[in-house]
């Protein structure tokens, strides 16, 4: 009975090892709790912060093939079935630095799946930034500089696979929801700024006028750090951003559907 046991152990521990993943990240309060609860239950009811897992080994619908999976019928000796990913909520802002490095080289990491809240984005009449479209800009600019710094510093010169983030624009079932458009557009604006002030703070202290400024320049975000940031500029380090609209609960809107179909793609 022994070897049968530690043969079930080893095998599940790899067949873990290989499980396609995802990093589910973003502002608090944008839905990854209640998306990470549908997507493994089914449904939002008991979302209990306290219950819920921090990371769940998900089932994509039937009804969705994955792209590995896309060409074989069923009779396929080869055709893997069920089709499973593991999706890892991170909460607190504060902790990517310290997970980011590792997390971010995991063989399995298929995509990030980084979650705004689209009816907590709009600009206040007098053209401030209202502080949700703020805090969102500057975590998802660390997440891309962090997904940029990993393509820059690889030690071969093809650079790390292809790492594809799915912005989650949810909350649509509101209606004061911005559109796709103008999430990609509000968010790129906003990260533009962030990169602004920050490469103001770091010439005013005086770093970015040594030596030390050809170094710095690996810092920028995109093309350089010159004129506009958009999402685009992050395919010359191998990074896709979609901005996909959808909502966790509500009756109206388009749901998870296009979520799946993206995660989907990716496995
Ligand atoms: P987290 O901090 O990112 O984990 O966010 P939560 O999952 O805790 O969600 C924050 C709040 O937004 C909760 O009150 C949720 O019920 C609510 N919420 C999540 N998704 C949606 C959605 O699609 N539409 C609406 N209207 N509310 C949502």
């Amino acid at each position: 009975l022994l070897p049968v046991l530690i043969h079930t152990i080893l095998y599940r521990t790899q067949a873990q090892a290989s499980t396609a993943s995802f990093l589910l990240l973003g502002p608090s309060g944008a839905g990854k709790t209640s998306l990470l609860t549908l997507l493994e239950r089914g449904s939002t009811s008991a979302t209990h912060t306290s219950q819920t897992p921090s990371s769940a080994e998900i089932t994509l619908p039937s009804t969705i093939k994955s792209a590995s999976n896309e060409y074989r019928s069923e009779n396929d000796s080869s055709f893997s079935g069920a089709q499973r990913f593991i999706l890892t909520d991170t909460p607190g802002h504060g902790k990517l630095r310290q997970f980011a490095s590792d997390k971010l080289d995991a063989k399995t990491l298929k995509g990030i799946i980084f979650v705004v809240d689209a009816a907590n984005l709009s600009k206040e009449s007098g053209g401030r930034a209202e502080e949700g479209l703020t805090e969102a800009a500057e975590y998802l600019h660390d997440v891309l500089l962090a997904l940029q710094k990993r393509y820059t510093s690889a030690k071969t010169s093809k650079g790390p696979k292809e790492l594809p983030v799915l912005i989650a624009a949810n909350k649509f079932d509101l209606f004061t929801a911005l559109p796709e458009k103008l999430v990609k557009t509000e968010l790129e604006k906003e990260i533009t700024n962030v990169r602004n002030t920050k490469s103001k703070g770091l010439l005013d202290s005086g770093i970015g006028t040594s030596d030390d400024a050809v170094e710095e320049e690996k810092e920028w975000l995109g093309d350089g750090g010159e004129g506009k940031f958009e999402f685009r500029q992050m395919e010359e380090v191998n990074v896709f951003v979609d901005v996909i609209g959808g909502n966790v609960t509500g009756a109206d809107g388009p749901g998870v559907g296009k979520w799946w179909e993206w995660i989907a793609k990716q496995i």
